[in-house]
């Protein structure tokens, strides 16, 4: 058994890792205070390739794969999950299902654009209505000669306004319940679409998260995504994929706690000695980094089964993002408790990885819907 990253992932990995200490991480805070979007860092990782990570090279993108894509995220949710839910987001559940599921005139239109960060890109399947119950959408689209008119109110998008094309899963077909599902390419500038309200959130204050509103939205039958009634199923597999990706947003988010814990227990005294000499502050950080492996471990492993190509990974991929999820909210609340007072600061970046890893157990399938989907998996195989 081989844990060792190749050259390349360590490179990728330790660039990335001066960046986002560089370039990130200074301005987070500031941005995460004033619910600004990360513009200029979108910027710069778009010339860095990272807008295309999981892209093809044959179109425009850096071609990594589950794990390249894990490390990085990894490493830009160490500084701002805000900004790595935004990148991961473009890549993992817009462009992945267009390379998988599109046509070529679909590819050669809209994946480049991706990856030069031309545009971003977004995903549509919660209404306000339909969350964890994903198949049961309101949501309509009536073929209409060689287009479709989608109507509906659409929920909770991450990627919303500075987002220009999004993968959004309509009705063709309600009486068929999930195989009644359509996947549709929506772009922003399409008749009949607009933005909702965009959410005030406890967390992730820098990405966008909001509504899409379809008023007899005019989509062409070109842009339908794969087959009629394969919306669901689209959704499904581009979820498990994505799934690594906000795993490995928990553990950047964790790492970050941990290592700003470290530091902060070093020059913090008490009773006459750093705290970090005491006993019950060791045994938090010894919990705090063995569960930060733990779940890497997950991570790269769900993500190395998917890169094989050739097997299944829906369990192991929820398994990670379950661990992974629950894990940053103990290691975020241990190093709010290790910080004392100042943990309760805005002016520390725990305050801000406390709210951020939050939402990691509801999105892309709350912490129930993982347990259903691993105990079903854990059911069939016997
Ligand atoms: C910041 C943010 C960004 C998001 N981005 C996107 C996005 O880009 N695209 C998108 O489509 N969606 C997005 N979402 C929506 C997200 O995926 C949903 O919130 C999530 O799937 C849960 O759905 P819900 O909020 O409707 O909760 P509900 O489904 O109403 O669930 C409420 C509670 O009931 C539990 N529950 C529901 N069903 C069961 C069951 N069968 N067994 C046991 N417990 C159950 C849930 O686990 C949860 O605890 C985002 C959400 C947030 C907060």
């Amino acid at each position: 058994m081989d844990f060792s990253l190749s050259e390349e992932q360590c490179l990728l990995r330790d660039s990335l890792r001066e960046f986002v200490l560089r370039e990130v991480s200074p301005e987070a805070g500031e941005l995460d205070r004033a619910s600004l979007f990360p513009a200029r860092a979108i910027r710069r990782l778009a010339e860095m390739g990272l807008l295309g990570m999981s892209i093809p090279e044959a179109y425009g993108g850096a071609g990594l794969n589950s794990v390249g894509v894990a490390l990085a995220i990894e490493e830009i949710a160490r500084g701002s999950a805000s900004l790595a839910v935004t990148v991961s987001v473009t890549n993992s559940v817009c462009a992945v299902p267009i390379a998988r599921y599109g046509t070529e005139e679909q590819k050669r239109r809209y994946l480049p654009q991706l990856a030069k960060g031309n545009i971003l890109g977004g995903f549509s399947l919660t209404e306000p209505d339909s969350g964890s119950d994903a198949a049961h959408l309101r949501t309509r689209a009536r073929r209409d000669g060689d287009s479709y008119t989608l109507s509906g109110d659409k929920a909770w998008v991450t990627n919303v306004v500075e987002g220009q094309l999004f993968v959004l899963v309509a009705a063709t077909d309600p009486s068929q319940g999930a195989r009644g599902l359509t996947a549709f390419l929506v772009e922003k500038g399409f008749p009949g679409f607009s933005f909702g309200k965009v959410e005030d959130k406890m967390g992730l204050r820098s990405s966008l998260t909001g509504g899409i509103l379809l008023q007899d939205c005019r989509v062409p039958g070109a842009n339908r995504l794969g087959e009629e009634g394969q919306g669901f199923k689209i959704a499904m597999t581009t979820l498990d994929g994505a799934r690594i990706g906000i795993a490995a947003q928990a553990v950047g988010i964790a790492r970050g706690a941990l290592e700003e814990s470290l530091a902060f227990s070093r020059q913090r005294k008490a009773f006459g000695q750093p705290i970090n000499q005491f006993q019950a502050i060791q045994f938090m950080l010894a919990d705090m980094s063995t569960a930060i492996e733990a779940a890497r471990l997950l991570v790269h492993r769900a993500a190395h089964l998917r890169d094989l190509g050739n097997v299944t990974y829906t369990r192991e991929a929820s398994m990670a993002k379950l661990f992974a999820s629950e894990m940053v909210n103990r290691v975020a609340y241990q190093a709010v408790q290790i910080h004392g007072a100042c943990g309760y600061s805005r002016e520390y970046p725990v305050e801000r990885y406390f709210r951020d890893a939050r939402v990691t157990t509801i999105y892309e399938g709350t912490s129930e819907i993982q347990r259903l989907v691993i105990a079903r998996k854990l059911l069939e195989s016997l």
